[in-house]
C-alpha cells in the first residue's frame, strides 16, 4: 500500500510507542498493551494529528490561507487544527457547538478552549443541536467573500483524506507488532466521528491482517455508529485504490458506555481515568478515551478478552481535563502532614 503518493506533512511524532501496561493487565486479568497516540505531538497530541498530516497538506496544496472546522466546546480536533494552522502560518476559525449545556467557567474557557486561543484561532459559539455543517458553510462563504481562500475540515477531520492518517497507524502498529513478535488478538479504541476506526479497519483489511478492531462509542447508537464507520471505510478504501476490501462484518462498535450523552462524564469513565492514572501514569479524558477505556475494562472484567492480547489505542484528549475539573472529587488528596 503506497501511502506516499498522497500529500502529507510530516509533523507528527511517529511512530508512537507501543507499550505494555503490566499493572492494569494484572488488575484486569488480560494482557493489555497501549498504542500511545496521545503522544503524536502538535499541542499535546491526540488522534487528530495523524489525520491533519494529510488534511493540512491538502489545504496547503490548494493554496488556502485559512482553515475552518467545527466541534463541541472542548473539541480536541479544533485545538490540534489550531496548532497546525499556527505552525503553517494559516488563519484558523473554529465553530463550537454547546453539546453539554455546562455553564461551568472552566468547561467554557479552560482546557482545549484556552489552547485554541493561545494558538491564535478564533472561535464562535452555537447552541446544541444546531446544523453545524450549514453554519460552517455560511461562515466559510462569508470569509471567501472577504477574499480568503478557506479550506473546510469536517468535524473530527473524518473524511477519506483524514482517515488516511489511521490507515497509516494500522501500518505502523502492524510493523511494530511484527518486529517485536507480538501477535495482536484485538484492537480497542474510542470512536466518535468515525475516521479513526474507518482508517484502522481499512488499513488492516488492505494489508490482509484481519485483526478485529472494536470501537467503543462516545455519541451515536450502535447501528448509526457502525454505518458511519463502514461508509467512511468504503470511501477510504476507494481512495486507497482497493475498493471493496472492507466488509460490513469488519466494522464493530459497542455503544454501551456512552452514558447520558456526548461529552457527559460517566461513573465507569471516571473509574477508568483513575485506574489508568494510578496504575500506569497515563492520562485519559472524560469525553472519549475514558469511555473507550471503560468499555475495555468492563469487557475484560466480564472475561471477553480471556487469553487475548489487546492493544488499546489511546486517542488522546487529556488537554480537556482542565475543562472538566468539576467532574472529579479530589478533596481527599489534600492532606496535612506533620501539622
Ligand atoms: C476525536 C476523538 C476521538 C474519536 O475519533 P474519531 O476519529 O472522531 O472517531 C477519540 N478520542 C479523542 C481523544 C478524540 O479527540
Amino acid at each position: 500500500m503506497h501511502l506516499a503518493r498522497f500529500p502529507r506533512l510530516h509533523l507528527a511524532h511517529l511512530p508512537t510507542p507501543l507499550e505494555h501496561m503490566p499493572r492494569l493487565s494484572k488488575e484486569l486479568g488480560a494482557e493489555i498493551w497501549i498504542k500511545r497516540d496521545d503522544c503524536t505531538g502538535m499541542s499535546t497530541g491526540g488522534n487528530k494529528t495523524r489525520k491533519l498530516e494529510f488534511l493540512m497538506a491538502e489545504a496547503i496544496e490548494q493554496g488556502a490561507d485559512m482553515v475552518m472546522t467545527q466541534g463541541a466546546t472542548q473539541t480536541n480536533h479544533g485545538r490540534q487544527t489550531a496548532a497546525f494552522a499556527a505552525k503553517l502560518g494559516l488563519k484558523c476559525h473554529i465553530l463550537l457547538e454547546d453539546r453539554t449545556g455546562y455553564q461551568d467557567g472552566n468547561y467554557n474557557h479552560n482546557g482545549n478552549v484556552l489552547l485554541d486561543h493561545l494558538h491564535g484561532a478564533t472561535t464562535q459559539k452555537f447552541p446544541g443541536g444546531h446544523d453545524m455543517v450549514a453554519e460552517m458553510e455560511r461562515a466559510a462563504q462569508a470569509k471567501r467573500a472577504e477574499g480568503h481562500k478557506v479550506y473546510v475540515i469536517p468535524g473530527g477531520g473524518s473524511n477519506p483524506t483524514g482517515a488516511l492518517g489511521y490507515v497509516n497507524c494500522a501500518f505502523e502498529l502492524l510493523s511494530q507488532a511484527n518486529t517485536a513478535g507480538l501477535k495482536i488478538d484485538r484492537v480497542v479504541h474510542a470512536t466518535g466521528s468515525s475516521g479513526t476506526q474507518a482508517g484502522l479497519v481499512t488499513g488492516m483489511c488492505a494489508m490482509n491482517a484481519p485483526i478485529p478492531v472494536l470501537g467503543i462509542g462516545t455519541r451515536a447508537p450502535q447501528p448509526k455508529q457502525e454505518q458511519m464507520v463502514y461508509d467512511l471505510a468504503c470511501k477510504t478504501a476507494e481512495k486507497l485504490g482497493c475498493p471493496g476490501v472492507v466488509t460490513r462484518a469488519d466494522v464493530m462498535a459497542n455503544t454501551d458506555y456512552v452514558g447520558d450523552g456526548y461529552g457527559l462524564p460517566t461513573a465507569s469513565g471516571l473509574e477508568a481515568i483513575q485506574m489508568f492514572a494510578e496504575l500506569e501514569g497515563i492520562l485519559l479524558d472524560p469525553c472519549y478515551s475514558a469511555k473507550g477505556a471503560a468499555g475495555l475494562i468492563d469487557l475484560a472484567r466480564k472475561g471477553a478478552f480471556k487469553d487475548q492480547r489487546i492493544v488499546f489505542v489511546h486517542t488522546g484528549g487529556a488537554a480537556a481535563l482542565g475543562g472538566y475539573d468539576f467532574a472529579f472529587d479530589h478533596g481527599a488528596r489534600w492532606v496535612e502532614i506533620g501539622g
